[in-house]
C-alpha cells in the first residue's frame, strides 16, 4: 500500500519511520489543495495561514502558474548553465526590471541566493573597495533567518540552528535588529555588506523601528558598505508592496529572492544586483546545474508577469488591514501583541494559555493550519488570494481557540 491510499495515523507513522527526523510537522498528511486551501488524505479540508512560509503567495496551483508550468514541461526542462536556453533572458530581465536592477544571477533555494550574496559581497569587497585579502566581514542581526547551510548557520544566533554544527565561517558581526546605534559601531573599514531582512519571520514578524532602514542605507552608502535585503519571506507581494523594505523607502545595493518566486510549483532563487556588484563574478567562479533552469524561469517569467500587474500587492495590503484589525481585537482575549504588515502577521499567545505549538495544533484541529515560530509566537501568513471571507473565518477560529482556553 502507498501513503496515497493510507488514512492521516498510517501516513504519518510511514513518513517518521522513513525519515531523518529534521521537522517536527502538525499531524496533517496533505493529499491536494487549490488556492488558500488543502485537502488531507481523510478528505479534511483546512484554510493554509502558512503558505509555505510565503513561497505560496499565488495560492496552491495558481492556474497561470500551473498553465505556465505544463506548457514547459512539454518543451525542455533542464539544459544546465553550459548552454543557454530560450526562457532564460526573459526571467532574468523580467526579474531585473522588477527589482529595478541591472542584473540578476538566479539559484534554486533561498540559502543558496544568500551565499551568493555573500559571496559576491566578499569578491566586491576585496575587487572594488580594497579590503585586504581574507579580511572582509559583513554585519548581520540578532535572530536573523538566512538559511541552513554551514556559513549561514555560523553566524545564527539559534543554539537549535546552530550548536554542533561547528567549526563556524568566520567574518560576521552580529548585533541586535533595529538598533541602529549598534549597526553604526559595528561597521569597520573592512565591513563589506550589511545583510538584513526587512522583517523578521522566523523570529516572529518583527517589524524594526520606523526609520531604522533609511539609517541603514545612510550609514552603508557613507561607509561603502553593500546593504543586502532578504526578502526571501518578506518579498514578492507578502506585506502590501513588492519588496519589504519599500516600506522604509530604501533600495538596497542587492535583493535576495526565493520562496514565491518559483510560484509554489519549483524552487527558484536569484540576487540582484547592478552591474558594478554583480559584475564581479567571472566565468567558474559561481553556479549551480539546477540554477536558472527552463522550467524554473518559465514558472518565473509568469511570476514577475503576475507581480507587475500590482493586484497581488494591493491585495495583500488592503486584506492585511482587515487582518490586523481582527487579530488586534482579540489582544486582552489570549492575544498579547499583533505585529507584521499586509497579509503576514506575528502573533503572541499568553503563554499562560498554551504555547504556539499547542495554538497550533488546535487551530488545526478546527481546520486552520499555520506555524509556531518560538515559545508562543504563532505566524499568519495565508496566500495572498484568500478571500475577506476567510480571513474573518480563520480569525474566528483562532478567537474560539483562545476562548475554549481560557
Ligand atoms: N532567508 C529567509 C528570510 C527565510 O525566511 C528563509 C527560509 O525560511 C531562507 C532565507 C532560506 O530559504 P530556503 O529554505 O529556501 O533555503
Amino acid at each position: 500500500m502507498t501513503t496515497v491510499d493510507m488514512v492521516t495515523p498510517e501516513a504519518l507513522a510511514e513518513a517518521e519511520r522513513w525519515t531523518a527526523h529534521n521537522y517536527h510537522p502538525l499531524p496533517v498528511v496533505v493529499a491536494d489543495a487549490e488556492g488558500a486551501w488543502v485537502t488531507d488524505v481523510d478528505g479534511r479540508r483546512y484554510l493554509d495561514f502558512l503558505a509555505g512560509y510565503s513561497a505560496l503567495n499565488f495560492g496552491h496551483r495558481h492556474p497561470s502558474l500551473i498553465a505556465a508550468a505544463h506548457a514547459q514541461l512539454d518543451r525542455l526542462t533542464l539544459t544546465s548553465r553550459a548552454f543557454v536556453h530560450d526562457q532564460f533572458a526573459d526571467f532574468c530581465r523580467g526579474l531585473a526590471q522588477l527589482c529595478g536592477k541591472d542584473l540578476v544571477l538566479p539559484m534554486n533555494t533561498g540559502a543558496e541566493a544568500v551565499e551568493t550574496a555573500i559571496k559576491v559581497a566578499r569578491k566586491w569587497g576585496y575587487r572594488v573597495k580594497g579590503v585586504p585579502d581574507g579580511r572582509a566581514n559583513i554585519v548581520v542581526a540578532e535572530n536573523n533567518f538566512h538559511g541552513r547551510t554551514t556559513t549561514i548557520v555560523s553566524f545564527s544566533t539559534d543554539p537549535d540552528a546552530r550548536d554542533d554544527f561547528g567549526p563556524y565561517t568566520p567574518g560576521f558581526t552580529i548585533v541586535p535588529y533595529g538598533d541602529l546605534e549598534a549597526l553604526t559601531a559595528a561597521v569597520d573599514e573592512h565591513t563589506v555588506a550589511v545583510l538584513l531582512e526587512p522583517i523578521q519571520g522566523e523570529a516572529g514578524v518583527l517589524v524594526p523601528p520606523t526609520g531604522y532602514f533609511a539609517g541603514v542605507r545612510e550609514v552603508c552608502t557613507d561607509r561603502k558598505v553593500l546593504l543586502i535585503a532578504d526578502e526571501i519571506q518578506s518579498g514578492l507581494g507578502r506585506t502590501g508592496r513588492t519588496f519589504a523594505i519599500e516600506h522604509e523607502d530604501v533600495v538596497p545595493d542587492m535583493y535576495v529572492l526565493g520562496k514565491a518566486l518559483g510560484g509554489g510549483i519549483v524552487p527558484v532563487s536569484a540576487v540582484a544586483a547592478n552591474r558594478d556588484v554583480l559584475g564581479v563574478l567571472k566565468p567558474g567562479e559561481h553556479g549551480s546545474t539546477f540554477g536558472g533552469n527552463p522550467l524554473a524561469c518559465a514558472i518565473g517569467v509568469e511570476v514577475v508577469r503576475l507581480l507587475e500587474r500590482g493586484d497581488f500587492q494591493r491585495r495583500s495590503a488592503e486584506l492585511g488591514e482587515r487582518l490586523h484589525d481582527g487579530l488586534r481585537a482579540l489582544i486582552g482575549r489570549g492575544v498579547l501583541a499583533v505585529r507584521g504588515r499586509g497579509l503576514w502577521a506575528g502573533v503572541d499567545i499568553d503563554p499562560a494559555l498554551m504555547t504556539g505549538r499547542q495554538a497550533c495544533e488546535r487551530l488545526a484541529e478546527q481546520g486552520v493550519l499555520a506555524k509556531d515560530t518560538h515559545g508562543s509566537t504563532i505566524r499568519l501568513a495565508p496566500p495572498l488570494v484568500v478571500t475577506p471571507a476567510e480571513l474573518d473565518q480563520a480569525v474566528a477560529v483562532l478567537a474560539k481557540v483562545l476562548d475554549e482556553a481560557r
